[in-house]
């Protein structure tokens, strides 16, 4: 997709980048507040006992915490009123947090005693904020296929340039929703971490390819996905380039991991043909996770957090880019808490099993095209073809608005549940419509 890049700086000095899928705007607003040069005295410590870094930024404390709709400080700036974003009108935005957890030059760890059981380091790297719209209202799931595909390439163009800095060793893209998850903007946004080390769950997952590789001589990755397949029961979705399904020890109530069919250690090694039907997918799993509770419920809260491999390791090449959506949120007005066990010792306790997790997120589909469905070899994977081929806006020439139920039907055949017709063939605004429209139908009700 064609794709203008404008960087600019906030009257602090932080970086800005609006992403326009437009190249008849000029992005030249200037920050008028008179903000102090942004200072973060980040440091990282590393905890002996689970060989883990941790953060310690203490300025964050005093961070704007959940403030009016009049003082978004994500919204435009316009009618007089100035936010983080200069200009009057954007597509998608990143900007450098202006309260980051990690920020600054690299700089070698030392110890703070003889024995090297207190070693700290600069807490080198760049905490980024994603700006996916600026409609303060919408939620990812409200956006078009075009605007998620800009969203894409701001993902993808920020991790390539952030695994480009010294010191940098892995970049995390990801979106808290809701507020019951601790977001503390209202304002549809999400974030990137650029990390100095290798986090502990990317470090987890390098040891057990490592040891699946001894011993099968296998890709773990690649096993457990055709095993998926294979399997079926927990499968959520499936495109001709995208396969999503609950893996089959889920932590959380709900939870989906999205995985391209050709593996890749990240976002910018993503093909065009994976990358023109990712909106699609996501669209419609995010869409599916907002009817999981029924008509009449608060939004669903949810984390979604892509898994990409660390910039400089042995198996990098390995890695799977995937990215894990999840819930927090267990049944209506309930919510998952890290207690004792999960907290005290990351031993988690499911209450939802898997596979009825993937019977549900299958039930909540979209409404799907008949004629799609019927005309799909393997189960209505059809539509996925034509959104494919990379035309996005010309995939609303499939625009049907559906039959509810086709898609509930579909999974009694192995669970491979197409997204074909009803997410890739709808515009984003009218299959929002569509969603809500049908959300009083009898299938989506709570269960
Ligand atoms: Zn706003």
């Amino acid at each position: 997709m064609k794709v203008n890049k404008t960087t600019t700086r906030l009257a602090d000095g932080r970086e800005l980048i609006h992403y326009d899928s437009r190249d008849d705007v000029r992005r030249d607003a200037v920050d008028k507040r008179p903000l102090e040069p942004a200072v973060a005295a980040n440091e990282i410590r590393h905890d002996p006992l689970r060989d883990e870094w941790v953060a310690i930024a203490s300025h964050r404390q005093g961070r704007t915490y959940h403030p009016p709709a009049d003082e978004c400080p994500l919204c435009p700036s316009r009618d007089g009123r100035l936010s983080e974003i200069p200009a009057a009108d954007y597509d998608v935005v990143v900007f450098e947090n202006r309260f980051p957890s990690l920020a600054g030059p690299p700089g070698p760890s030392e110890a703070a005693d003889p024995a090297g059981l207190f070693t700290h380091a600069p807490g080198t790297g760049r905490c980024e904020v994603v700006c996916f719209t600026d409609d303060h209202d919408a939620s990812f799931a409200d956006l078009t296929p075009q605007q998620a595909a800009l969203v894409l390439h701001a993902w993808t163009d920020r991790t390539a340039e952030l695994s480009r800095r010294p010191g940098v060793q892995q970049v995390f893209c990801f979106e808290n929703r809701g507020r019951e998850i601790g977001v503390t903007l209202s304002h549809s946004h999400g974030q990137i971490y650029a990390y100095p080390f290798t986090t502990p769950r990317t470090d987890s997952m390098l040891r057990s390819l490592a040891a699946h590789r001894d011993r099968t001589g296998g890709n773990l990755f690649d096993d457990l996905l055709a095993a998926e397949r294979a399997d079926g029961s927990r499968v959520v979705l499936e495109t001709a380039h995208w396969t999503a399904f609950v893996p089959y020890a889920a932590h959380w109530p709900y939870e989906v991991h999205l995985h391209p069919r050709r593996r890749v250690p990240d976002l910018p090694a993503l093909d065009d043909a994976a990358r023109a039907e990712f909106p699609h997918v996501y669209l419609e799993l995010l869409r599916r996770f907002d009817r999981l509770f029924g008509p009449g419920e608060p939004p669903t809260p949810y984390i979604s957090a892509w898994h990409q491999a660390p910039v400089d390791h042995p198996l990098r090449g390995e890695f799977a880019l995937h990215l894990e959506l999840f819930t927090i949120r267990r049944t209506s007005g309930k919510l998952k808490y890290l207690a004792g066990s999960e907290s005290g010792m990351d031993v988690f306790i499911n209450d939802v099993p898997p596979e009825s997790a993937a019977l549900r997120l299958r039930e909540v589909a979209a409404p799907m095209d008949t004629t799609g469905a019927a005309g799909s070899a393997d189960g209505g994977v059809s539509g996925a073809g034509a959104v494919a081929g990379g035309d996005v806006s010309g995939a609303g020439a499939v625009a049907g608005g559906g039959v509810t139920g086709a898609v509930a039907d579909a999974p009694a055949d192995g669970g491979v549940v197409g997204v074909g017709a009803p997410a890739g063939a709808v515009d984003g605004a009218r299959t929002a419509d569509a969603n809500r429209a049908h959300s009083g139908t009898p299938h989506h009700g709570p269960r």
